[in-house]
């Protein structure tokens, strides 16, 4: 089941919620700020003995003071106009983070508009290949039973509401 919601993605009981990181996965400015503030210190300590994260590829750590029980940490690409393989790069994130959530039996999960902020993906692109990525995983597997996507910004919440409603 996709469901849709507009808000703040550091404040849903859940059991994981996606993070928008950097390679370094030692924090950053958008939603990885966010959850970082609102985790506390012991998500940074756990995301120090990570070694970083490849663009495309996801990590899972606990989810300390948030109220979801993990995080999954994926790196989307940066948009550099389309010809640096972004759509594959961008579609592995939502691939490899519900397979990330399969694999450790987590049922609820929640994605952010990943790289449609400071890494500059086109919002209307980036939100169609996040609804087939998702699409296509939970037509082959029974979990993740719940997906939301949680739109923090007007234009991208009607973009997801356009793409959902339209089946
Ligand atoms: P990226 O570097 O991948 O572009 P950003 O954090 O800059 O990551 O932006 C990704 C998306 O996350 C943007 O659409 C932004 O509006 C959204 N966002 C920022 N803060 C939050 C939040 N607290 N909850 C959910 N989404 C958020």
């Amino acid at each position: 089941m996709i469901e849709l919601i507009k808000g703040d993605i550091t404040k849903l009981m859940i059991d994981v919620i996606v993070n928008a990181a950097n390679h370094s996965l030692l924090g950053g400015g958008g939603v990885d700020g966010a959850i970082h503030r609102a985790a506390g210190p012991k998500l940074l300590d756990e995301c120090m003995s990570l070694n970083g994260c490849k663009t495309g590829e996801a990590k899972l750590t606990h989810g300390y003071n948030l109220p979801a029980r993990y995080v999954i940490h994926t790196v989307g690409p940066i948009w550099r106009g389309g010809d640096a393989n972004e759509p594959e790069l961008l579609s592995n994130c939502y691939h490899n983070s519900l397979t990330l959530a399969l694999n450790h039996n987590l049922n609820s999960i929640a994605f952010p508009n990943i790289s449609t902020g400071i890494y500059g993906y086109p919002k209307q692109e980036a939100a169609q290949i996040a609804v087939n990525a998702v699409k296509a995983f939970l037509a082959k597997n029974a979990k993740p039973e719940k997906v939301l996507f949680v739109c923090f910004d007007e234009e991208n919440f009607l973009l997801y509401s356009e793409l959902l409603n339209s089946d």
